[in-house]
């Protein structure tokens, strides 16, 4: 969306392994928009911005550090974003605006990293994207990798050289939502690809020495297709051998395509403790390969499900073993604090006070109404996404 009060554009979305990166807009929203699961775009129109647009941006972006480094120098400091003054400009609210703020935060940072936005941004011409990336490196010396959402289809479609071409730019990590492996499953939630295209895609990222994240969610083959999910998501990894493997739970949200078929009974979200088994499979699966798996999303339950292979597979699989051997009452009890942001690891379980208090709130709710403790749980996760 366009004002004329801002200074540059932005758009909705990073990974969450981003937070603290400028975010620098190429393209607007999905070019693809179809993926039964995802609301990130719904009703919003894809469009490329021109190439001196986005140099616009980044000249506007580097007016506001400018402003910030002169503070710096009136205040004795060099030039340096320092605490003090990152405190001055998130402190006086009328004088410095959101975008003030967060270029201070990115500097006091560091101003090492940037993302690029939106979902696809590689479909702009490569020698595009070489020239925004020469600006940005130019414009801001400090920057030290620059990453970017990519879809199979379009990573695919690039010749090897391209991705040379970007690499030698310095884009450095490349975000693929690889979802699932299984042809089924990417079928069924109209992701656009293939298993063989993520393939495709994955080879030739790396052929270029970039860092690749591949996005999983578990639970997207709903129960019908759960094992068969783990099974080929994993095949589809250990061909490409990613950096990372970042493992994102479902949550179907209200008013996406998936929400409307589980309503009419096409699609059944396994629970909590089938996915948990899902990833089980998934992680013994993957062999012949170096990735780290992150579990960087609060929508999973068990967060402590990450290490480098091959070394920390035993400690990974030994987590959700140690799940799994929970009475049923402790597995409720640890996923609604899990849910409610009190938990983050199984040894947490120990603290008895803790576990009493949500052991009597889910009593409560199910002297109310058998199954209540599991809605509210369900609620619970509306919160996240
Ligand atoms: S490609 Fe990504 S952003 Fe686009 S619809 Fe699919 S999941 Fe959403």
């Amino acid at each position: 969306m366009e004002s004329l009060m801002e200074p540059y554009e932005q758009g909705p979305i990073r990974p969450p392994s981003e937070a603290d990166s400028l975010l620098l807009r190429l393209t607007r929203n999905c070019p693809w928009n179809r993926c039964a699961f995802c609301s990130s775009y719904k009703n919003a129109r894809f469009s490329l911005r021109s190439l001196p647009e986005i140099i616009g941006d980044i000249d506007a972006m580097r007016r506001i550090a400018d402003k910030l480094e002169a503070l710096s120098v009136r205040d004795g400091q060099r030039g340096t974003i320092s605490e003090g003054i990152l405190r001055l400009v998130w402190g006086q609210a009328p004088f410095y605006d959101a975008y003030d703020r967060s270029m201070a935060l990115w500097l006091f940072r560091g101003g090492t990293s940037v993302f690029l936005q939106d979902a696809d941004s590689l479909v702009m011409k490569t020698d595009a994207v070489v020239s925004v990336l020469r600006r940005l490196y130019s414009v801001f010396p400090s920057i030290e990798r620059v990453t970017t959402y990519c879809r199979s289809h379009t990573a695919a479609r690039k010749p090897v050289a391209e991705w040379l071409a970007l690499k030698g730019a310095g884009l450095t990590r490349i975000h693929i939502g690889l979802e699932s492996g299984s042809d089924t499953v990417l079928t069924m939630i109209s992701k656009g690809t293939t298993a063989e295209t993520h393939v495709e895609a994955g080879l030739r990222i790396k052929k270029a020495v970039m860092e690749l994240s591949e996005y999983v969610i578990p639970g997207l083959g709903g129960e019908d297709y759960s094992s068969e999910h783990a099974r080929e998501t994993a095949r589809v990894l250990n061909a490409i051998d990613p950096d990372f493997i970042r493992l994102r739970t479902l949550h179907v949200v209200r008013g996406t395509p998936l929400a409307q078929m589980m309503r009419k009974g096409e699609f059944t979200p396994p629970d909590d403790d089938r996915i948990v088994l899902e990833i089980r499979a998934l992680i013994d699966a993957l062999s012949g390969i170096h990735s780290t798996v992150a579990s960087d999303h609060i929508l999973n339950l068990l967060e402590e499900v990450q290490g480098r292979l091959p070394q920390d597979k035993p400690r990974m699989l030994s987590v959700i073993d140690r799940y799994l051997a929970l009475s049923p009452e402790q597995r409720l009890v640890f996923r609604l604090g899990r849910r409610q942001g009190i938990y983050r690891r199984l040894d947490e379980l120990s603290d008895q006070r803790r576990y009493q208090e949500l052991k009597q709130i889910i009593d409560h709710y199910e002297a109310q109404e058998t199954g209540l403790a599991e809605k509210r749980i369900a609620l619970l996760l509306n919160d996240y996404v």
